[in-house]
């Protein structure tokens, strides 16, 4: 695609909740098209809906743009040429746009009261019309109507949609066509004086220079309306692509049902960030088709939005859960290690100060882990078994039951335990062990589960886990001699009935 070679795109976010999944794909998407082609990614808020918007959604929108690693050249918080970069600090400029396309005719005061647009919907469902103004004021003088205005009679002023077709080039979608009878006479500006998202968007777009709006399939329906008032305001529009819906695992529209739809609950449930850019990449876009795993580096040299999809793109949680254990197993274990630690002390096994002090002792319990867990929150249940009492440890109900099983008349275990026992004292050497175990099995022609299972049990209560001598070494020699001592005679006691 040829694209000009400075774009200047945009993430516009309304800060009336938190940052959608949805949004973190089109902020990603359009800052990698402008790092890709050496342009400016700007961040405006769209803070027109004074009862919804909040500032504490806007501080966590930026929080979570700046964990993704994302970075804008202007924005609120960072200024730049076309300051302010909130929407409801530019009501001058939107006022002085509305007056001008209402002295040119491009827009039109309308005083219909709430309850004849009452009827007029309800006459319209009845005759299975399509909803809309049916643009009564629209022939009122303009005399007439300023002298209404200037009684303070309530009045709304409306877009004065001309007719014929309208007609963009939608990078994703291709040509777009619509009759201009599908698009009502829309409103601009609300009886309390507030400018609606329609008309602020075209306005601020405009100011800022914007060459290409990228943004989702759920606004497709409002370009129609945007275009025309680019027309209205002798402004080319700029170029627009809709990505696509993403839906969940059902086909419907991704909600709670299917999977979190806020950013922050994968960043809280431990997801590791380059798997979520990851996985937003696959969202509607793909690197050639057969490489899954890649990261933003990629996604800037390569990302094009004419190869987005149009179907709806599926947001499936098992295969985000799968490509998050992908870059776990795939890191270093001292930043899996880091990563998890918040975890770990909010579950209440370690607190910060003793992961610090007990730094190797920590980091091999996460390397017995790390090839394990799919997010960093996985963590602390799977280890729970290193901290819970060692004379009192709870067993898995099914691990206990093979155990037993296992264990028979128990000689085979304790004449383990008593080649064991002498080791384990002197020092838990957790390879010398393995091989120790391996050889002195083979002189018997033992088999390992008779073994094993009831050594698994006795030291983590666990039908399965991590090699059960790295147990032993994270254990250490006391703890592993008083849970080997406990559990088995545990499991030789006749189970009550
Ligand atoms: N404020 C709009 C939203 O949050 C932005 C739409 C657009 O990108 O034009 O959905």
């Amino acid at each position: 695609m040829n694209e000009p070679s400075a774009p200047r795109v945009r993430f516009a976010p309304s800060p009336t909740g938190r940052l959608h999944i949805g949004g973190a794909r089109t902020a990603l998407f359009n800052w990698a098209f402008a790092r890709r082609h050496g342009g400016v990614f700007l961040l405006r808020i769209e803070d027109t809906d004074h009862e919804r918007s909040k500032p504490e959604y806007e501080r966590a929108i930026l929080e979570g743009l700046r964990w993704l690693g994302l970075d804008w050249d202007e924005g609120p918080d960072v200024g730049g040429p076309h300051a302010p970069y909130r929407q409801a600090e530019r009501l001058d400029l939107h006022m002085a746009a509305a007056a001008r396309l209402a002295a040119q005719g491009s827009a039109y005061r309308c005083f219909c009261s709430a309850e004849r647009l009452e009827q007029l919907r309800e006459q319209q469902s009845a005759r299975k019309a399509k909803p809309g103004y049916d643009g009564l004021c629209r022939s009122i003088p303009k005399d007439v109507a300023q002298r209404r205005v200037d009684a303070r009679e309530p009045n709304v002023l409306r877009f004065a949609v001309p007719q014929g077709e309208t007609r963009f080039l939608d990078l994703i979608r291709g040509d777009v066509t619509f009759q201009n009878t599908e698009v009502d006479d829309w409103v601009m500006v609300r009886t309390d004086g507030g400018p609606t998202y329609n008309f602020v968007v075209v306005c601020d777009d405009t100011a800022m220079g914007i060459t290409h709006v990228l943004r989702g399939e759920e606004h497709l329906t409002n370009t129609p309306k945007q275009v025309l008032l680019y027309r209205a305001l002798g402004c080319e529009p700029p170029r627009f692509g809709h990505f696509p819906l993403m839906l969940g695992t059902d086909g419907k529209k991704l909600s709670k049902r299917t999977g979190d739809t806020a950013l922050e609950d994968y960043r809280d449930r431990g997801f590791p960030v380059e798997a979520v850019l990851n996985f937003l990449c696959l969202q509607g876009w793909a690197l050639d088709g057969k490489t899954e795993v890649f990261g933003v580096d990629e996604l800037i040299a390569n990302f094009d939005p004419a190869q987005v999809s149009k179907a709806g793109s599926i947001f499936d949680v098992d295969k985000f859960m799968w490509m998050a254990g992908e870059y776990i197993r795939m890191d270093t274990l001292e930043r899996v290690a880091e990563r998890c630690a918040p975890h770990v002390v909010a579950s209440g096994q370690l607190t910060a100060d003793e992961i610090h002090t007990r730094q190797s002792w920590y980091r091999a319990a996460v390397a017995t882990e790390k090839e394990r867990i799919r997010t960093y929150a996985e963590l602390p249940e799977r280890i729970a078994y290193l901290f819970h009492p060692d004379d009192g440890l709870v067993f898995d109900a099914k691990a206990e039951a093979n155990a037993r099983k296992q264990l028979g008349d128990g000689a085979l275990v304790h004449a383990y335990l008593d080649w064991l026992r002498p080791k384990v004292a002197a020092g838990v050497d957790a390879a010398a062990l393995r091989d120790g175990t391996k050889a002195w099995l083979a002189e018997r022609g033992a088999k390992f589960p008779a073994l094993f299972q009831p050594l698994r049990c006795a030291l983590t209560g666990e039908p399965g886990g991590p090699d059960l001598f790295d147990v032993m070494a994270l254990l250490g020699s006391e703890r592993t001699l008083t849970r080997l001592g406990h559990g088995i005679a545990r499991l030789q006691t006749p189970v009550a009935t």
